[in-house]
């Protein structure tokens, strides 16, 4: 059996509308058997405030009625709702409960689990919404398959563990029904609810994708695709129709939000074909991501992510020393960060630190700790307001006078840092945040818009 994994954001199932046409969009295509979603738009946001110690009672309440309104907005809409209003009842008691129960104990298992309660909500609507269209659908609990470990707020897959149980537990469900879950959200092995980290409900869809041997992952959003770089920075940005595992990973990493970074690795592992497209809009088709693609461009987009906190690292122990990168980079992982770029000089390191897919809470990455660990050794500086702007593109480490072009557009600005050479697929500029919407406006001029 051919299987299509189709994940839908939250903007998709925001409300009782887009749901329908999500259903449309699923029950258009046989292969489509595993639908997974994120928490209707907002909700998770609702649910992250909800874990703050700073939640005084009467907010408190107030978040747990717009949490409640969302959901039976969907709820009413449904021509049946008593089927699975008991259902939904019981899902916001529990938040409710939790929310309560975090005053006393600010546990970071009891905050997961709170988080949690937006996909199952979400999951067991959508599957309500798919039967009363006249399909055969369930929801089903992740939990049950989604293993990983307990760091609770960005929790570790466990690929093979995963394999096996939905081999065993979700793959004969499939055979017959179309099967709901949630995305984002999985269990450690002694059963506690964790989640993946913000946007983690693409990873999970690659994730069970994967376990299944899937044909294609399907990444239902509000964009139709990935475009050469975001449109409201660029007005003339173009869809890309297909583009390549590494040059979409580059992009998600560097900065176009339509993909959590992380679900690329599913993807490629297995060689599944990825999609991205507009629910609201799917006729107008989208992105394939493809393990190979016709005739890669030199310049396939510009990216930006911002809010870049860059780490200098100064030590006149570097000069030929030996071991002062493993020392520091252990001491990094030891926080669980990982780094994005980095430049070193025979007596400093700098290094940008990864900010996607931090903890679900929304915690900062650097904390005192971290710090105090690498002041033992370095000297550590830290500078913030930054934005990474990187161009994407095939060969560019190997094509002469791709540096040429670009300088010239950076010219009025001052770069804080280029990474370049690593990667045949990017070139990485690190500029001030203030001046990041205006160098991708030129870079796209200069690079994509000629002759247009
Ligand atoms: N609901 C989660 C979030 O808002 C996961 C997701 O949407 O991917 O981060
Ligand atoms: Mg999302």
């Amino acid at each position: 059996m051919s299987l299509v994994v189709a994940k839908f954001g939250g903007t998709s199932v925001a409300n009782f509308d887009a749901m329908s046409r999500c259903a449309d969009i699923v029950l258009n295509n046989e292969a489509c058997h595993l639908v997974v979603v994120s928490a209707s738009s907002g909700v998770t946001n609702l649910l992250v405030e909800l874990t703050q110690a700073t939640v005084n009672d009467e907010r408190r309440l107030q978040l747990l009625k717009q949490i409640a309104q969302i959901q039976y907005e969907i709820l009413d809409c449904l021509t049946r709702p008593q089927d699975v209003a008991a259902q939904l009842d019981s899902l916001l008691s529990r938040i409710s409960a939790l929310s309560e129960a975090l005053v006393l104990n600010r546990s970071k298992a009891i905050m997961d689990e709170l988080l949690s309660m937006g996909e199952q909500c979400s999951s067991l609507l959508f599957a309500a919404v798919l039967r009363e269209r006249g399909a055969s659908s369930s929801s089903f609990d992740v939990r049950q398959v989604m293993l990983t470990d307990s760091h609770f707020g960005r929790a570790e897959p466990q690929i093979g563990e995963i394999a096996e149980r939905a081999q065993q537990w979700l793959a004969p469900l499939l055979v017959n029904q179309i099967i709901v879950t949630q995305g984002f959200i999985g269990a450690d092995s002694e059963g506690r609810t964790t989640t993946l980290g913000r946007g983690g409900s693409d990873y999970s869809a690659a994730l069970l994708a994967e376990a299944l041997r899937a044909e294609a992952v399907e990444i239902w959003t509000d964009v139709a695709g990935i475009y050469t770089t975001d449109p409201r920075l660029a007005p003339n940005a173009r869809p890309i129709n297909e583009i390549s595992f590494s040059e979409a990973a580059e992009m998600a990493t560097f900065g176009a939000k339509v993909l959590h970074p992380a679900t690329i690795l599913p993807a490629v592992r297995q060689q599944i074909q990825v999609f991205v497209g507009s629910s609201r809009e799917p006729e107008k088709g989208g992105t394939w991501i493809r393990h190979q693609v016709e005739n890669p461009p030199t310049f396939r987009a510009v990216a930006v992510r911002r809010d870049q906190t860059l780490l200098n690292l100064h030590s006149l122990e570097m000069l030929h020393a030996r071991g002062f990168l493993a020392e520091t980079f252990a001491t990094l992982a030891r926080h669980k960060i990982s780094v994005d770029l980095i430049t070193t000089s025979e007596v400093n390191v700098s290094l940008t630190l990864d900010k996607t897919g931090s903890d679900s809470s929304g915690q900062g990455l650097l904390n005192e700790a971290l710090l105090q660990e690498l002041s033992q050794h370095c000297r550590v500086r830290v500078e913030d307001g930054l934005a990474l702007v990187a161009i994407i593109g095939n060969r560019i480490a190997s094509t002469a006078g791709i540096c040429k072009r670009v300088f010239e557009v950076l010219e009025p600005h001052n770069v804080r840092m280029i990474c370049q050479g690593a990667s045949p697929h990017n070139l990485c500029v690190l500029v001030s945040e203030s001046e990041a919407a205006q160098v991708v406006k030129s870079l796209h001029q200069n690079l994509f818009e000629e002759g247009l």
